[in-house]
Protein backbone atom coordinates (compact mmCIF):
# COMPACT_ATOMS: atom_id res chain seq x y z
CA UNK A 1 0.00 0.00 0.00
CA UNK A 2 1.39 3.21 -0.73
CA UNK A 3 -0.07 6.53 0.74
CA UNK A 4 -0.18 9.53 -1.22
CA UNK A 5 -0.54 13.35 -0.43
CA UNK A 6 -1.64 14.52 -4.03
CA UNK A 7 -1.30 19.00 -4.25
CA UNK A 8 -3.26 20.27 -6.50
CA UNK A 9 -5.94 17.75 -7.04
CA UNK A 10 -8.67 19.63 -8.16
CA UNK A 11 -6.81 20.56 -11.10
CA UNK A 12 -6.28 18.99 -14.39
CA UNK A 13 -3.14 16.58 -13.17
CA UNK A 14 -4.93 16.26 -9.70
CA UNK A 15 -7.97 15.17 -11.19
CA UNK A 16 -6.44 12.62 -13.37
CA UNK A 17 -4.38 11.27 -10.62
CA UNK A 18 -7.32 10.49 -8.94
CA UNK A 19 -9.08 8.71 -11.35
CA UNK A 20 -5.76 6.34 -11.84
CA UNK A 21 -5.85 5.95 -8.35
CA UNK A 22 -9.03 5.48 -7.33
CA UNK A 23 -8.67 2.22 -10.54
CA UNK A 24 -6.45 0.71 -7.80
CA UNK A 25 -7.78 0.65 -4.33
CA UNK A 26 -5.74 -2.46 -3.78
CA UNK A 27 -2.67 -0.16 -3.92
CA UNK A 28 -3.13 3.65 -2.81
CA UNK A 29 -4.23 5.13 -0.18
CA UNK A 30 -4.89 9.43 -0.15
CA UNK A 31 -3.66 10.79 3.34
CA UNK A 32 -3.99 14.63 1.82
CA UNK A 33 -5.64 16.42 -0.66
CA UNK A 34 -4.98 19.76 -1.83
CA UNK A 35 -6.24 23.08 -3.60
CA UNK A 36 -6.02 26.74 -3.75
CA UNK A 37 -9.92 27.44 -3.11
CA UNK A 38 -12.36 25.04 -5.30
CA UNK A 39 -14.27 23.77 -2.10
CA UNK A 40 -16.86 21.82 -3.92
CA UNK A 41 -14.66 19.64 -6.08
CA UNK A 42 -12.26 18.88 -2.86
CA UNK A 43 -15.09 18.37 -0.79
CA UNK A 44 -16.50 15.39 -3.61
CA UNK A 45 -12.61 14.13 -3.57
CA UNK A 46 -13.07 13.66 0.32
CA UNK A 47 -16.25 11.63 0.05
CA UNK A 48 -14.55 9.60 -2.31
CA UNK A 49 -11.16 9.46 -0.94
CA UNK A 50 -11.49 10.13 2.65
CA UNK A 51 -8.48 11.64 3.25
CA UNK A 52 -6.91 12.25 7.21
CA UNK A 53 -6.32 16.21 5.86
CA UNK A 54 -7.25 18.40 3.37
CA UNK A 55 -6.04 22.02 2.77
CA UNK A 56 -6.89 24.82 1.34
CA UNK A 57 -5.48 28.42 0.93
CA UNK A 58 -7.97 30.65 1.76
CA UNK A 59 -9.74 30.61 5.45
CA UNK A 60 -13.23 31.12 4.36
CA UNK A 61 -13.05 28.55 1.64
CA UNK A 62 -11.36 26.19 4.69
CA UNK A 63 -14.57 26.63 6.59
CA UNK A 64 -17.19 26.03 4.06
CA UNK A 65 -15.36 22.80 3.66
CA UNK A 66 -14.95 22.31 7.48
CA UNK A 67 -18.92 22.66 7.55
CA UNK A 68 -19.55 19.84 4.48
CA UNK A 69 -17.39 17.69 5.91
CA UNK A 70 -19.45 17.79 9.32
CA UNK A 71 -22.84 17.84 7.50
CA UNK A 72 -21.38 14.64 5.81
CA UNK A 73 -20.26 13.31 9.29
CA UNK A 74 -16.91 12.83 7.73
CA UNK A 75 -13.25 12.84 9.55
CA UNK A 76 -11.25 14.35 7.27
CA UNK A 77 -9.17 17.26 8.98
CA UNK A 78 -9.12 20.48 7.06
CA UNK A 79 -5.85 22.52 7.51
CA UNK A 80 -5.63 26.37 5.88
CA UNK A 81 -2.55 28.00 4.32
CA UNK A 82 0.91 27.88 2.55
CA UNK A 83 2.67 26.31 5.44
CA UNK A 84 0.11 23.53 5.69
CA UNK A 85 1.02 22.55 2.01
CA UNK A 86 4.41 21.44 3.41
CA UNK A 87 3.28 20.21 6.20
CA UNK A 88 1.28 17.44 4.79
CA UNK A 89 4.35 16.58 1.99
CA UNK A 90 6.22 15.22 5.14
CA UNK A 91 3.80 13.11 7.23
CA UNK A 92 5.72 10.25 8.77
CA UNK A 93 2.42 8.44 7.52
CA UNK A 94 2.96 9.42 3.39
CA UNK A 95 5.13 7.41 0.93
CA UNK A 96 4.89 9.74 -2.23
CA UNK A 97 4.04 13.23 -3.22
CA UNK A 98 2.08 14.32 -6.48
CA UNK A 99 3.33 17.32 -7.12
CA UNK A 100 0.50 19.23 -9.29
CA UNK A 101 0.08 22.17 -8.05
CA UNK A 102 0.81 25.30 -10.95
CA UNK A 103 3.65 27.74 -11.15
CA UNK A 104 5.94 29.01 -8.16
CA UNK A 105 3.61 28.33 -5.55
CA UNK A 106 4.79 24.89 -5.86
CA UNK A 107 7.82 25.33 -4.88
CA UNK A 108 7.85 24.93 -1.02
CA UNK A 109 5.73 21.84 -0.64
CA UNK A 110 7.57 19.99 -3.25
CA UNK A 111 10.87 20.86 -1.82
CA UNK A 112 10.04 20.21 1.52
CA UNK A 113 8.81 16.84 0.18
CA UNK A 114 12.55 16.65 -1.29
CA UNK A 115 14.11 17.04 2.23
CA UNK A 116 11.95 14.48 3.57
CA UNK A 117 13.11 11.56 1.31
CA UNK A 118 9.23 11.14 -0.10
CA UNK A 119 8.79 9.42 -3.24
CA UNK A 120 8.11 12.58 -5.72
CA UNK A 121 5.78 12.53 -8.66
CA UNK A 122 6.90 16.02 -10.10
CA UNK A 123 4.36 17.46 -12.12
CA UNK A 124 5.09 21.19 -11.36
CA UNK A 125 7.96 22.12 -13.69
CA UNK A 126 8.38 25.26 -12.46
CA UNK A 127 9.71 23.83 -8.95
CA UNK A 128 13.06 22.76 -11.35
CA UNK A 129 13.08 26.01 -13.81
CA UNK A 130 13.11 28.16 -10.57
CA UNK A 131 14.87 26.39 -8.64
CA UNK A 132 16.78 23.43 -10.28
CA UNK A 133 20.19 23.11 -8.59
CA UNK A 134 18.66 23.68 -4.99
CA UNK A 135 15.74 21.25 -5.25
CA UNK A 136 18.02 18.25 -7.71
CA UNK A 137 20.70 18.80 -4.48
CA UNK A 138 18.01 17.94 -2.12
CA UNK A 139 16.61 14.97 -4.22
CA UNK A 140 20.10 13.69 -4.17
CA UNK A 141 20.71 14.64 -0.14
CA UNK A 142 17.93 12.77 0.87
CA UNK A 143 17.60 9.63 -1.58
CA UNK A 144 14.11 11.19 -2.74
CA UNK A 145 13.01 8.60 -5.82
CA UNK A 146 12.13 11.67 -8.19
CA UNK A 147 9.98 9.98 -11.19
CA UNK A 148 8.73 13.08 -14.17
CA UNK A 149 5.31 12.84 -14.77
CA UNK A 150 5.32 15.84 -17.40
CA UNK A 151 4.86 13.58 -20.69
CA UNK A 152 7.77 14.29 -22.44
CA UNK A 153 10.04 13.82 -19.43
CA UNK A 154 8.22 10.80 -18.84
CA UNK A 155 9.28 9.47 -21.60
CA UNK A 156 12.79 10.35 -21.83
CA UNK A 157 12.78 8.75 -18.49
CA UNK A 158 11.49 5.57 -19.96
CA UNK A 159 13.86 5.73 -22.99
CA UNK A 160 16.87 6.29 -21.13
CA UNK A 161 19.07 3.14 -19.35
CA UNK A 162 17.11 1.94 -15.97
CA UNK A 163 19.20 3.47 -13.52
CA UNK A 164 20.68 6.29 -15.58
CA UNK A 165 22.83 8.35 -13.29
CA UNK A 166 22.86 11.54 -14.98
CA UNK A 167 25.95 10.45 -17.06
CA UNK A 168 25.05 11.25 -21.06
CA UNK A 169 28.54 10.34 -22.34
CA UNK A 170 28.74 7.14 -20.16
CA UNK A 171 25.28 5.92 -20.75
CA UNK A 172 26.05 6.02 -24.74
CA UNK A 173 23.50 8.62 -25.05
CA UNK A 174 24.09 11.36 -27.91
CA UNK A 175 21.39 13.60 -27.13
CA UNK A 176 17.24 14.60 -26.49
CA UNK A 177 14.09 14.86 -29.24
CA UNK A 178 11.72 17.03 -26.50
CA UNK A 179 8.65 16.44 -29.30
CA UNK A 180 6.16 19.76 -29.09
CA UNK A 181 2.68 20.13 -30.69
CA UNK A 182 3.26 23.59 -31.83
CA UNK A 183 0.33 24.12 -29.93
CA UNK A 184 -2.65 25.80 -31.10
CA UNK A 185 -0.92 28.67 -33.37
CA UNK A 186 1.21 26.16 -35.04
CA UNK A 187 0.14 27.44 -38.28
CA UNK A 188 -1.89 31.19 -37.41
CA UNK A 189 -0.25 33.98 -39.50
CA UNK A 190 1.81 35.77 -37.40
CA UNK A 191 -0.12 39.11 -38.18
CA UNK A 192 -3.17 37.41 -36.53
CA UNK A 193 -1.72 36.25 -32.98
CA UNK A 194 -1.35 40.22 -32.10
CA UNK A 195 -5.44 39.37 -31.70
CA UNK A 196 -5.83 36.28 -30.38
CA UNK A 197 -8.21 35.87 -27.13
CA UNK A 198 -7.29 33.76 -23.83
CA UNK A 199 -9.70 31.17 -24.93
CA UNK A 200 -8.10 30.95 -28.07
CA UNK A 201 -4.97 30.23 -26.41
CA UNK A 202 -6.76 27.79 -24.08
CA UNK A 203 -7.74 25.50 -27.02
CA UNK A 204 -5.19 23.18 -27.52
CA UNK A 205 -5.30 20.62 -30.39
CA UNK A 206 -4.53 17.39 -28.34
CA UNK A 207 -4.75 18.21 -24.31
CA UNK A 208 -6.73 19.26 -21.86
CA UNK A 209 -5.19 20.76 -19.30
CA UNK A 210 -5.35 24.13 -16.33
CA UNK A 211 -4.95 27.43 -18.53
CA UNK A 212 -1.32 28.69 -17.22
CA UNK A 213 0.20 25.66 -19.25
CA UNK A 214 -2.21 26.03 -22.23
CA UNK A 215 -1.20 29.66 -22.47
CA UNK A 216 2.17 28.21 -22.10
CA UNK A 217 1.48 25.69 -24.97
CA UNK A 218 0.25 28.33 -27.18
CA UNK A 219 3.25 30.19 -27.27
CA UNK A 220 5.90 27.40 -26.59
CA UNK A 221 6.96 28.69 -23.35
CA UNK A 222 5.83 25.50 -22.35
CA UNK A 223 8.68 23.87 -24.23
CA UNK A 224 11.04 26.08 -23.18
CA UNK A 225 10.39 25.56 -19.62
CA UNK A 226 10.71 21.70 -20.34
CA UNK A 227 14.01 22.07 -22.06
CA UNK A 228 15.07 23.58 -18.57
CA UNK A 229 13.70 20.88 -17.05
CA UNK A 230 15.17 18.15 -18.89
CA UNK A 231 18.40 20.43 -18.40
CA UNK A 232 18.17 19.46 -14.44
CA UNK A 233 16.42 16.22 -14.58
CA UNK A 234 18.93 14.62 -17.41
CA UNK A 235 22.04 16.58 -16.67
CA UNK A 236 21.70 17.12 -19.92
CA UNK A 237 23.26 20.28 -21.65
CA UNK A 238 20.72 22.92 -24.00
CA UNK A 239 23.11 22.01 -26.85
CA UNK A 240 21.83 18.37 -26.77
CA UNK A 241 17.87 19.04 -26.08
CA UNK A 242 16.84 19.04 -29.59
CA UNK A 243 13.35 20.74 -29.90
CA UNK A 244 11.03 18.51 -32.83
CA UNK A 245 7.45 19.84 -33.56
CA UNK A 246 5.33 16.73 -33.90
CA UNK A 247 1.58 17.57 -33.84
CA UNK A 248 -0.06 14.48 -33.49
CA UNK A 249 1.35 14.13 -29.47
CA UNK A 250 2.18 10.29 -30.16
CA UNK A 251 5.58 10.59 -30.06
CA UNK A 252 6.06 11.75 -26.65
CA UNK A 253 9.78 12.37 -27.17
CA UNK A 254 12.96 10.14 -28.01
CA UNK A 255 16.65 9.82 -27.12
CA UNK A 256 19.11 9.27 -29.71
CA UNK A 257 22.23 6.94 -28.74
CA UNK A 258 25.88 7.39 -30.08
CA UNK A 259 25.36 4.28 -32.06
CA UNK A 260 22.58 5.80 -33.91
CA UNK A 261 19.65 4.29 -32.13
CA UNK A 262 16.77 6.03 -31.09
CA UNK A 263 14.22 5.15 -28.56
CA UNK A 264 10.66 6.39 -28.59
CA UNK A 265 7.88 6.54 -25.89
CA UNK A 266 4.23 6.52 -28.01
CA UNK A 267 0.92 6.54 -26.60
CA UNK A 268 -2.23 8.39 -26.52
CA UNK A 269 -2.17 11.89 -24.90
CA UNK A 270 -3.46 11.39 -22.32
CA UNK A 271 -1.99 12.06 -18.63
CA UNK A 272 -3.14 9.39 -16.86
CA UNK A 273 0.22 7.36 -18.58
CA UNK A 274 2.91 9.07 -17.13
CA UNK A 275 0.77 9.62 -14.03
CA UNK A 276 0.44 5.77 -13.96
CA UNK A 277 3.96 5.12 -14.37
CA UNK A 278 5.01 6.97 -11.53
CA UNK A 279 2.62 5.67 -9.14
CA UNK A 280 3.99 2.15 -10.01
CA UNK A 281 7.64 2.45 -10.87
CA UNK A 282 9.10 0.12 -11.32
CA UNK A 283 5.96 -2.05 -12.38
CA UNK A 284 3.28 -1.01 -14.11
CA UNK A 285 -0.14 -0.85 -13.69
CA UNK A 286 -3.79 -0.05 -15.79
CA UNK A 287 -4.09 3.70 -16.36
CA UNK A 288 -7.61 3.84 -17.74
CA UNK A 289 -6.10 4.59 -21.37
CA UNK A 290 -7.08 2.91 -24.34
CA UNK A 291 -5.20 1.45 -26.64
CA UNK A 292 -3.04 3.59 -29.17
CA UNK A 293 -4.55 2.80 -33.08
CA UNK A 294 -2.03 3.18 -35.12
CA UNK A 295 -4.46 2.69 -38.25
CA UNK A 296 -6.20 5.42 -37.26
CA UNK A 297 -3.20 7.92 -36.66
CA UNK A 298 -1.64 6.61 -39.70
CA UNK A 299 1.46 9.67 -39.78
CA UNK A 300 3.98 11.34 -38.05
CA UNK A 301 4.99 14.00 -39.00
CA UNK A 302 7.75 16.35 -37.73
CA UNK A 303 8.57 19.84 -38.49
CA UNK A 304 11.70 22.03 -36.98
CA UNK A 305 10.48 24.83 -34.51
CA UNK A 306 10.79 28.73 -35.68
CA UNK A 307 12.11 30.88 -33.21
CA UNK A 308 10.84 33.80 -34.27
CA UNK A 309 7.18 32.74 -34.59
CA UNK A 310 7.72 31.40 -30.99
CA UNK A 311 10.25 33.69 -29.22
CA UNK A 312 9.48 32.43 -25.87
CA UNK A 313 11.42 29.07 -26.94
CA UNK A 314 14.26 31.35 -27.55
CA UNK A 315 14.29 33.51 -24.73
CA UNK A 316 14.50 30.08 -22.80
CA UNK A 317 17.38 28.77 -24.42
CA UNK A 318 19.10 31.76 -23.64
CA UNK A 319 18.13 31.40 -19.48
CA UNK A 320 19.31 28.34 -19.41
CA UNK A 321 22.66 29.19 -21.13
CA UNK A 322 23.17 32.09 -18.91
CA UNK A 323 22.36 29.84 -16.23
CA UNK A 324 22.02 31.13 -12.45
CA UNK A 325 19.13 32.96 -11.45
CA UNK A 326 17.75 33.42 -14.89
CA UNK A 327 15.45 30.65 -15.45
CA UNK A 328 14.09 32.27 -12.04
CA UNK A 329 13.61 35.39 -14.11
CA UNK A 330 12.65 33.54 -16.94
CA UNK A 331 9.47 32.10 -14.91
CA UNK A 332 8.57 34.53 -12.73
CA UNK A 333 8.26 36.73 -15.87
CA UNK A 334 6.48 34.41 -17.76
CA UNK A 335 4.00 34.19 -14.92
CA UNK A 336 3.22 37.63 -14.36
CA UNK A 337 2.96 37.80 -18.12
CA UNK A 338 0.66 34.67 -18.82
CA UNK A 339 -1.70 36.13 -15.62
CA UNK A 340 -1.66 39.26 -17.18
CA UNK A 341 -3.10 38.05 -20.35
CA UNK A 342 -5.38 35.86 -18.70
CA UNK A 343 -6.75 38.79 -17.36
CA UNK A 344 -6.80 40.51 -20.73
CA UNK A 345 -4.71 42.88 -19.66
CA UNK A 346 -1.83 42.65 -22.30
CA UNK A 347 -2.15 41.02 -25.84
CA UNK A 348 -0.60 37.43 -26.50
CA UNK A 349 2.56 38.75 -28.45
CA UNK A 350 3.55 40.67 -25.54
CA UNK A 351 4.24 37.53 -22.87
CA UNK A 352 7.65 37.45 -24.51
CA UNK A 353 7.90 40.98 -24.53
CA UNK A 354 7.61 41.54 -20.71
CA UNK A 355 9.68 38.45 -20.61
CA UNK A 356 12.70 39.65 -22.61
CA UNK A 357 12.87 43.65 -20.76
CA UNK A 358 12.88 41.33 -17.09
CA UNK A 359 15.86 39.42 -18.87
CA UNK A 360 17.62 42.02 -20.31
CA UNK A 361 17.00 44.51 -17.08
CA UNK A 362 17.71 42.75 -14.19
CA UNK A 363 21.03 41.41 -13.10
CA UNK A 364 21.99 37.45 -12.69
CA UNK A 365 23.66 35.90 -9.52
CA UNK A 366 24.47 32.60 -8.55
CA UNK A 367 22.34 30.65 -6.77
CA UNK A 368 23.41 28.54 -4.03
CA UNK A 369 20.15 28.32 -1.70
CA UNK A 370 16.72 29.04 -1.82
CA UNK A 371 16.58 32.52 -0.63
CA UNK A 372 18.83 33.15 -3.38
CA UNK A 373 15.74 31.82 -6.30
CA UNK A 374 13.39 33.64 -3.54
CA UNK A 375 14.92 37.16 -3.92
CA UNK A 376 15.36 36.88 -7.70
CA UNK A 377 12.28 35.62 -8.34
CA UNK A 378 10.41 38.68 -5.91
CA UNK A 379 12.42 40.84 -8.12
CA UNK A 380 11.19 39.35 -11.52
CA UNK A 381 7.71 39.77 -10.18
CA UNK A 382 7.93 43.60 -9.28
CA UNK A 383 10.07 44.11 -12.92
CA UNK A 384 7.34 42.18 -15.17
CA UNK A 385 4.55 44.34 -13.15
CA UNK A 386 6.14 47.88 -13.76
CA UNK A 387 6.73 46.46 -17.84
CA UNK A 388 3.09 45.42 -17.65
CA UNK A 389 2.12 48.76 -16.30
CA UNK A 390 3.86 50.60 -19.13
CA UNK A 391 1.91 48.25 -21.56
CA UNK A 392 -1.51 49.48 -20.13
CA UNK A 393 -1.12 52.63 -20.61
P1 LIG B 1 -4.53 23.36 -13.03
O1 LIG B 1 -4.64 24.83 -13.11
O2 LIG B 1 -5.55 22.52 -13.71
O3 LIG B 1 -4.51 22.91 -11.49
C1 LIG B 1 -3.68 23.53 -10.56
C2 LIG B 1 -3.92 23.00 -9.15
O4 LIG B 1 -3.10 23.77 -8.25
C3 LIG B 1 -5.36 23.17 -8.66
O5 LIG B 1 -5.68 22.11 -7.79
C4 LIG B 1 -5.33 24.48 -7.88
O6 LIG B 1 -6.30 24.53 -6.85
C5 LIG B 1 -3.94 24.42 -7.28
N1 LIG B 1 -3.38 25.76 -7.06
C6 LIG B 1 -3.35 26.78 -7.94
N2 LIG B 1 -2.73 27.85 -7.39
C7 LIG B 1 -2.36 27.49 -6.15
C8 LIG B 1 -1.69 28.17 -5.09
N3 LIG B 1 -1.28 29.44 -5.20
N4 LIG B 1 -1.46 27.48 -3.95
C9 LIG B 1 -1.87 26.20 -3.81
N5 LIG B 1 -2.52 25.52 -4.78
C10 LIG B 1 -2.76 26.16 -5.93
O7 LIG B 1 -3.06 22.98 -13.55
P2 LIG B 1 -2.57 21.64 -14.24
O8 LIG B 1 -2.79 21.71 -15.70
O9 LIG B 1 -3.08 20.45 -13.49
O10 LIG B 1 -0.99 21.75 -14.03
C11 LIG B 1 -0.39 21.50 -12.77
C12 LIG B 1 1.12 21.41 -12.95
O11 LIG B 1 1.42 20.28 -13.76
C13 LIG B 1 1.72 22.63 -13.68
O12 LIG B 1 2.98 22.91 -13.14
C14 LIG B 1 1.85 22.15 -15.11
O13 LIG B 1 2.91 22.78 -15.79
C15 LIG B 1 2.16 20.67 -14.90
N6 LIG B 1 1.77 19.83 -16.04
C16 LIG B 1 0.46 19.74 -16.41
C17 LIG B 1 0.11 18.94 -17.49
C18 LIG B 1 -1.34 18.80 -17.90
O14 LIG B 1 -1.62 18.02 -18.81
N7 LIG B 1 -2.27 19.48 -17.29
C19 LIG B 1 1.09 18.26 -18.21
C20 LIG B 1 2.41 18.37 -17.81
C21 LIG B 1 2.75 19.15 -16.71
MG1 LIG C 1 4.83 18.40 -21.27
Amino acid sequence: MQNLTVLGSTGSIGTSTLDVVSRHPDKYRVVALTANSQVDLLFRQCVQFKPAYAVLLDEVAASRLRALLKEATLGTEVLCGVEALAAVCVLPEVDAVMAAIVGAAGLRPTLAAAHAGKKILLANKETLVMAGNVFMDAVRASGSALLPIDSEHNAIFQALPRGYDGNMKGSGVRRILLTASGGPFRNTPIDELKHVTPEQACAHPNWSMGRKISVDSASMMNKGLEVIEAHWLFNAPACDIQVVIHPQSVIHSLVEYIDGSVIAQLGNPDMRIPIAYGLAYPERIDSGVASLDLFKVATLDFVEPDFKRFPCLALAYQALRTAGTAPTLLNAANEMAVAAFLDQKIPFLAIPQVIESVLNTLPVYAVSCLDDVLGADTEARSAAQLQIQRLLK
